[in-house]
């Protein structure tokens, strides 16, 4: 399990680096936490933000926010990402893939909101897996599923003898 939290920590390090060629910058805006999102945050994601925090509270209300696999969030206090602070980011270093790529990637080219500096600039994509890196970033989060469930195989089953 740690093994995979530090390749996912690496793999973000790598994702960023492959998104600085956009030459693009939010500087202090936070618009997209607040008025409009597409946000899917996965269980391995989930782990290492809960670790970095550990404050239960906030992984609670997160895991709310995130509740499903796709949520759209227009407006309204309990639309509010509970990891923002003020306009940016209180976990910006292990934020989740999504937060990541959003800006430089556009879903259906339609998801920016009117001020974000991607707009007309962002690359259009209408299926998760032409996301960028995003096999790679697959493959940890189902190496992830997979060791979760096989510890509750083990669990259920504990080996005899
Ligand atoms: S985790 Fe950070 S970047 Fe992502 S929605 Fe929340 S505040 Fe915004
Ligand atoms: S992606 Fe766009 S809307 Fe979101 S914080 Fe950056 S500039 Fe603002």
């Amino acid at each position: 399990m740690d093994s995979l939290l530090k390749k996912l920590n690496c793999f973000y390090e790598k994702l960023d680096l492959y998104l600085q060629s956009s030459k693009k910058d939010c500087g202090v805006c936070g618009e997209c936490c607040k008025v409009t999102s597409v946000l899917r945050v996965y269980p391995l994601e989930m782990e290492n933000i809960g670790r970095r925090i550990n404050n239960r509270v906030k992984m609670k209300r997160f895991r709310d926010f995130t509740g499903n696999d796709l949520i759209d969030i227009w407006g309204g206090t309990s639309g509010h990402c509970p990891f923002q602070e003020g306009d940016l980011c209180g976990i910006y270093a292990f934020r989740p893939y999504q937060c990541r790529v959003y800006g430089h990637y556009d879903y259906k080219g339609r998801s920016l909101p009117v001020r974000c500096v991607y707009r007309g600039h962002a690359v259009r994509y209408d299926s998760r897996e032409e996301l960028p890196l995003y096999d790679e970033f697959s493959n940890l989060t189902e190496g992830y599923d997979e060791t979760v469930r096989e510890v509750a195989g083990l669990n259920k089953n504990p080996p005899s003898g």
